[in-house]
């Protein structure tokens, strides 16, 4: 059973309710591949919210990225089954009762056979996924693009917000700290020891210096030997350089270009993805053009298509 996004040569892209990539919507899932999810949420942000108006946006920026991936290789729809999940009904008021509903809509995905690919929402989100993938597959490896560490203990005394959720996930033994990597870190940070937990616990690091010493295909050998096993990916949006992705919680500048992110994506091809998000994306903050919806939207059909090719092959 396959799915494809509406066609443009019948239904102009802008017609329509917007579902990602005009995908079908559906919520039955039973033999699904891939089950794009949105989790409109930004309980956990410190800053500048407006994330939970994340999938939203990047559905309707979504219209225009056509279905063959020419640098990939691949369209993805025509041999996979591919659809639109809708959106996690979280409480905008409660993180704990946010979290259990990401966490049981994520395992219900899983449980359904398909590999979910979420559309944030703010980074608080990524623990409830790892805790429903991690029961599915045990511990795994880790590939985090961000300008932040995301390793702090807490915030204003609350354990969870969107700088806490790697803490977490390492302690609750979801990652495998040897196996996790981060990608693209920079600063102005609070000191030196906002990499203690890196030290303590093996996480590799890759800060923006290094990869722009090293390269982006160095960084990508990097990633892959680091992630092996199942793997999850996470790429907080702000990794990318605010003149490309200004629509975010947290700017950092001296960051990615948008083809250097399109790059890294498309390296984690044959990585053992068992799901991934992009969070971030607050489009009350975004430039004209809805730029940084516009770029999620395109990284997020770049991990679509790693997974597919690794679903194809079985
Ligand atoms: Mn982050
Ligand atoms: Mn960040």
């Amino acid at each position: 059973m396959t799915s494809h996004p509406r066609d443009a040569f019948v239904s102009p892209r802008f017609a329509q309710p917007a579902t990602f990539m005009r995908l079908p919507y559906r919520t039955d899932l039973a033999g699904v591949d891939i089950a794009i999810l949105g989790v409109p949420f930004d309980g956990g942000t410190s800053y500048r919210p407006g994330a939970r108006f994340g999938p939203r946006e990047i559905r309707a920026q979504s219209s225009l990225v056509r279905p063959y991936n020419y640098f990939q290789k691949i369209a993805p729809f025509d041999r996979l089954t591919v659809v639109d999940a809708g959106d996690v009904d979280a409480s905008p008021i409660s993180l704990e009762r946010a979290y259990e509903s990401i966490e049981s809509t994520v395992s219900s995905i899983v449980s359904a056979g398909a590999t979910p690919v979420v559309a944030g929402g703010d980074h608080s989100i990524s623990l409830p996924i790892l805790r429903a993938l991690a029961r599915a597959h045990g511990p795994l490896a880790l590939v985090q693009f961000d300008s932040h560490v995301d390793t702090w203990e807490q915030d204003f005394g609350s354990p969870y917000f969107h700088g806490s959720s790697f803490w977490h996930a390492v302690n609750e033994r979801l990652v495998d700290p040897a196996r996790f990597i981060q990608v693209g870190l920079r600063g102005p940070m609070y000191g030196e020891d906002d990499f203690a937990f890196q030290r303590e616990r093996g996480v590799t690091v890759r800060d923006i210096g290094q990869v722009r010493e090293r390269g982006i295909a160095a960084t990508i050998d990097d990633i892959r030997r680091v992630a092996t096993g199942p793997a999850y990916v996470t790429f907080d949006i702000d990794v990318v350089d605010p003149a490309f992705a200004p629509g975010t919680g947290t700017p950092e500048v001296g960051g990615l270009t948008s083809e250097e992110a399109q790059r890294l994506v498309r390296g984690l091809d044959g990585l053992q993805l068992v799901g991934c998000d992009l969070v971030e994306v607050s489009p009350p903050f975004d430039g004209p053009g809805q730029i940084t919806a516009l770029l999620a939207a395109n990284l997020l059909f770049e991990m679509v298509c790693v997974i597919a090719k690794r679903r194809e092959a079985g």
